[in-house]
């Protein structure tokens, strides 16, 4: 079992008063607090080492580089990925699915199809809409029931040989559902289509075995687990990677450049452009430790705890619904109260020293599919506790006596 008040002390950030109350951060789907180990490590970085990579033959640039490659060892064999090179540094989820819907526009023909989901976050939606706009392909929504699951004979309905990928998060940010996707990955490789999983919301909670998924790529972002903003992975198969052109130009990604010609660089560098986040990618690799210090067991138990408290609690409110009623669920609770509007409930928890997210989530379709304009959503991360919640369901409480 985990102290909790001993990982609550590694996070500097709980101690804070927020408008004179306790904070109590229930917003971890949105981003995750950062334990001093991860501060430590940018400041040491900038301190100690700081000097561009993979350029100078002087020292600093060789521990540097040094640094930021053992960053990457340690998040190759965090998610098993076979090679070190399939690990790709990028700013976040977003930057590593537009670097693969970039390469696909070199692969798909007018009428190919793409599946995604009904589930996913803006960010997986949106550039497939691109990419769909410049080759002609078809965008395909593999659709969701009313607990928020994906339906998976309608999945396998779509599968055909015009799919040529197959797009769909590991986990739902806006209602916490875990996907089938070992079936849905077995299933997109019967028609020869590639699968690209959203590992956004997982890795918070779980340590993805990609050579076991079999997945064609799995993206996910540093910030959503204790790690720095503007830091992210994008692993791909090999073979993908190889296969995909180039996604920005530029310095560090070319092996020679003349005006004639210039040829690309090995992987990883090839999708490495520029000056990357050197202090971040560092870091990524300390929260990375951290994560697996704590260890994954551990926060599954507590935050297993945290969700069946929470949801038992929170029913205890009149009018309160919860969105997302999947059997697989993480710590993510989306709830609205009859007659009151998210954002009001939000503002006032809000002074209570309560962060939640109010709105939609960057998932719009779902909130359409459910007809609401949107959801109070509480994410639980494993150093938050049940006294916690018990603050957050009396300000709810709160807030619904003086809206109603
Ligand atoms: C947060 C999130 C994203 C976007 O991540 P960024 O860090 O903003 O790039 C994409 N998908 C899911 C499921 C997310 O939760």
């Amino acid at each position: 079992m985990l102290d909790i008040n001993k990982i609550r002390a590694d996070f500097p950030i709980l101690t804070q008063k927020v408008n004179g109350k306790p904070l109590v951060y229930f917003d971890n789907g949105a981003t995750s607090q950062k334990p001093q180990v991860v501060i430590d490590a940018i400041s040491k970085y900038y301190q100690e080492i700081n000097a561009n990579i993979h350029r100078g033959v002087h020292t600093l640039s060789q521990l540097a580089t040094d640094a930021y490659e053992t960053s990457r060892g340690k998040i190759q064999s965090h998610i098993n990925a076979k090679f070190a090179h399939e690990v790709l540094f990028t700013s976040g989820t977003t930057h590593g699915i537009n670097l693969v819907t970039n390469g696909f526009a070199a692969i798909l023909k007018p009428g190919d199809e793409i599946l995604v989901s009904a589930l996913e976050h803006h960010s997986n939606i949106v550039p497939w809409q691109m990419l769909c706009e410049k080759t002609g392909a078809v965008l395909r929504v593999i659709p969701m029931n009313q607990e928020g699951e994906l339906i998976m004979s309608e999945y396998d309905a779509l599968l055909s040989n015009k799919t040529k990928i197959v797009t769909v998060n590991h986990i739902s940010n806006a209602l916490g559902t875990v996907n089938p996707i070992k079936y849905m990955i077995d299933k997109a490789h019967e028609v020869g289509a590639a699968i690209l999983i959203d590992g956004a919301q997982a890795v918070p909670h779980l340590k993805p075995d990609v050579q076991e998924l079999d997945c064609d790529f799995y993206v996910f972002s540093g910030h959503k687990i204790c790690g720095p903003t503007g830091t992210g992975i994008l692993y791909g198969k090999e073979a993908w990677l190889n296969k995909l052109p180039p996604y920005q130009g530029g310095g560090e990604m070319i092996k020679e450049v003349s005006f004639e010609k210039t040829t690309y660089a090995e992987l990883p560098h090839k999708f490495e452009a520029g000056t990357p986040n050197i202090a971040g990618g560092i870091a990524l690799g300390t929260a990375v430790d951290y994560m697996n210090e704590v260890g994954f067991n551990n926060i599954q138990q507590q935050e297993k705890e945290l969700l069946d408290y929470g949801t038992k609690r929170l029913l205890e409110i009149e009018g309160l619904k919860i969105f997302g009623t999947a059997k697989e669920k993480t710590s993510v609770i989306s709830f609205n109260i009859e007659g009151i509007h998210p954002y009001d409930i939000g503002t006032i928890i809000d002074k209570l020293g309560i962060a939640v997210r109010t709105g939609h989530h960057c998932a719009q379709p779902i909130m359409t599919f459910f007809n609401i304009p949107g959801t109070i959503r509480a994410s639980f991360a494993f150093y938050n506790t049940k006294e916690e919640i018990d603050l957050m369901v009396a300000a709810v409480k709160k807030a619904q006596l003086m809206l109603s």
